[in-house]
């Protein structure tokens, strides 16, 4: 048995499926999860000693790879002050005004332990702010868990085929719409009908948690729009795609300006942290400004703060969105080429330092629909042949990767090589 074996068993008795998140037990892929003991740049290390070029990045936070010097460093001095005040620090200012800087849209911002506190949190202010029950989501758009976000959600909701959760009132989830993505003629029709009740439409700008999908052109303008003529607030989550399609998230890249943001992962360079703001006048209406209620015991909490500024300059540098840009580009052509030639009918997308692997014949995958029709077989499988190759890919068909900067000319060499041998593999069994 090995150490992952051994630990796995033993957290089966004492941990829901032996796992702190669903989707880390690989049971959509089969096989036992490695336990990891330690991470350094673009590799983590399991605890049978095995090293693997990681493309998870621990779902997004590690742009800069793992252990990064400056922000272990950061984490250090600022423990040495305390861990938990409690009480306002100077960080969280700090923090505020760099966020505020890096995306304008973000004119006030509230500090939150998770992205999934983040969404919830802005839901919970759109709604207060309009005075509206009716949420609209779309299919396959994963935005953390909370009640009334759990509907037709992707993720690992999506991946363990439950997409409406027992224990969330229907009564809840009524008032949450759900939409497909990049279809707006679609959506036209639901404003037509329930515009005026509908408080808010939330949107992964960048869909990442049905795979990498990006939104077709004009699909964000006119979410915009609509939002506009009838009232709504546009809420971007970008907790994904925040410091990783580019600095200033995708409404930079697509030239839209949604009312609310969120934000987690890379905001906390690897600690729990996430964040939400937007337009002064809406962000007012939080508590103590305002009456719509948020709070969190360790919010802005130093460690992560200083995990979080430390993230946010280093990635700051000029030509760090170049960089990530082109090593990802490199890894999906080299794949797309890789399958080609053994003959595996693959797609890819990309949008900055993120990207998507579909197992599919399709030239463009534009939604939650087409995304389930891939081949999860032929998938499991790459995921299993790349795994004993030291490629560690997400565990899942229905996630976005993720590269680094710490991944090296030789790191994507290596794993092109590994998945030549894979699709061969695939090709001929
Ligand atoms: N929104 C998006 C777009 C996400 O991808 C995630 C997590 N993958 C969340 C929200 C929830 O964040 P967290 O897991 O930190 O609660």
């Amino acid at each position: 048995m090995t150490q992952s074996e051994v630990l796995f068993e033993r957290a089966q008795h004492t941990i829901p499926g032996g796992v702190n998140s669903p989707v880390r037990a690989f049971k959509s892929v089969g096989g036992t999860p490695i336990f990891i003991e330690r991470a350094d740049g673009p590799y983590i290390f399991d605890v049978d000693g095995k090293r693997y070029i990681d493309y998870i990045g621990s779902w997004g936070p590690m742009l800069l790879g793992h252990n990064h010097p400056e922000i272990r460093q950061a984490v250090i001095n600022a423990a040495e002050h305390g861990l938990s005040f409690g009480a306002p620090c100077p960080a969280e200012v700090d923090m505020a005004e760099l966020v505020s800087k890096l995306v304008p849209s973000m004119e006030m911002v509230r500090m939150v332990s998770s992205g999934t506190e983040a969404t919830m949190s802005a839901i919970r202010l759109a709604r207060g702010y309009t005075g509206r029950n009716t949420i609209l989501k779309f299919e396959g758009c994963y935005h953390g868990h909370a009640d009334s976000l759990l509907v037709k959600a992707g993720s690992g909701a999506l991946t363990l085929g439950v997409p409406n959760s027992p224990g969330v009132p229907d009564d809840f989830a009524k008032y949450t719409l759900t939409a497909e993505f990049n279809n707006l003629a679609q959506l036209e029709s639901i404003f037509a009908e329930k515009g005026d009740d509908i408080a808010c439409i939330i949107v992964e700008p960048v869909a990442g948690n049905m795979n990498c999908i990006p939104p077709v052109p004009g699909f964000l303008q006119g979410l915009r729009e609509l939002c506009d003529r009838y009232g709504s607030v546009l809420i971007f989550d970008e907790v994904m795609t925040g410091f990783r399609v580019a600095l200033g998230g995708a409404q930079q890249v697509y030239g839209v300006t949604p009312d609310i943001t969120t934000l987690g992962k890379i905001i906390g360079g690897g600690m729990p942290v996430g964040a939400f703001g937007g337009k002064r006048d809406i962000m007012l209406h939080i508590a103590p400004t305002g009456p719509v209620y948020q709070a969190g015991t360790l919010s802005g909490n130093p460690l992560a703060m200083a995990a979080g500024l430390a993230a946010l300059n280093a990635i700051s540098q000029p030509g760090v969105y170049e960089a990530l840009t082109a090593k990802t580009t490199q890894l999906i052509e080299g794949l797309q080429q890789a399958a080609n030639r053994h003959g595996i009918p693959v797609t890819t997308n990309q949008v900055g330092g993120m990207f998507g692997l579909f197992f599919s014949s399709e030239q463009h995958i534009t939604n939650y629909q087409q995304a389930t029709q891939c081949d999860i077989e032929a998938f499991k499988r790459f995921f299993h042949l790349m795994l004993a190759e030291g490629v560690y890919l997400a565990p899942s068909a229905y996630e976005a990767g993720f590269i680094s900067l710490a991944h090296t000319e030789q790191d994507l060499a290596d794993t092109l090589a590994a998945a030549d041998r894979s699709f061969k593999a695939l090709a001929t069994s």
